[in-house]
């Protein structure tokens, strides 16, 4: 599967928009190599060749991650750093530095203003994609697989199918994005909030109990193959995908 399809089938199931990239640079040829690269890929990419443009960018539609040149005609990609960590609504934003500065002292002082990860060039696309997923992995933007597979289960997003221990088991439209959500961040706990927000989108007000009948019913459906033990309870907390198994009093 193509990543744009791939992107697109994620969209279409959690109705969210692809994940965004800001690409700022100002050899053109550099940042629209990067900025294909990523577009391939199924990211949303703006491009920006100055700090000014970057600014205007972001005050219209915030990013999911920046790619930040060090050298920037009208101001340095430092400076630029410096200015997001300092404003509240960009405190946060996950950033990555790319300069031909490989020095190290260069790389301290771009980590210490805040960079979230820094890369010399020329870098590798690869390497350069790599860290993007890791960075926005760690900034809690979640990473979606169309195929997800752990502790004997497999869900498919794109045929609409969950196998367990190789048996297919058939699943109601919000057991089936519970499982497939759950499964996607394993051994990571959300609360019941967090998996409304999730697994059931936005505009939808129902109550907190109602995860729990659904997480019960999820669990009746993967009992026949033993698979419902992952779908583990975190007293006060909520629920959470693991492999581990979990300590008696806790199911
Ligand atoms: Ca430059």
């Amino acid at each position: 599967m193509s990543d744009l399809r791939k992107a697109a089938l994620l969209g279409a199931f959690y109705g969210r928009r692809q994940k965004s990239l800001l690409v700022v640079e100002d050899e053109p040829a550099v940042r629209e190599m990067v900025a294909d690269n990523f577009r391939m890929s199924g990211y949303a990419v703006e491009e920006a060749s100055s700090v000014g443009e970057a600014w205007e960018l972001i005050s219209r539609a915030m990013p999911n991650l920046v790619l930040l040149d060090w050298m920037l005609p009208d101001s340095s990609g430092m400076e630029f750093l410096r200015r997001l960590r300092r404003e509240e609504p960009t405190r946060a934003l996950p950033v990555i530095m790319l300069t031909a500065r490989g020095e190290e002292a260069d790389r301290i002082r771009g980590l210490n203003v805040g960079a979230d990860d820094y890369l010399g060039k020329p870098f590798s696309l690869r390497e350069l994609e790599a860290r993007v997923k890791a960075v926005l992995r760690r900034a809690g933007v979640a990473d979606f697989e169309p195929v997800v597979r752990a502790g004997g289960l497999e869900i498919d997003l794109e045929r609409h199918r969950v196998m367990a221990n190789s048996v297919e088991t058939q699943l109601g439209p919000t057991e089936f994005r519970l499982l497939h959500f759950l499964m996607s961040h394993p051994e990571r706990v959300f609360s019941r909030t967090q998996l409304l927000d999730n697994a059931w989108g936005h505009d939808v007000y129902i109550e907190e109990r109602t995860v729990d009948v659904h997480v019960r019913r999820l669990r009746r459906r993967l009992e026949p193959s033993g698979t419902d033990e992952h779908i583990q309870t975190v007293r006060g907390v909520g629920y959470k995908f693991s492999v581990a198994m979990p300590p008696q009093d806790a199911r």
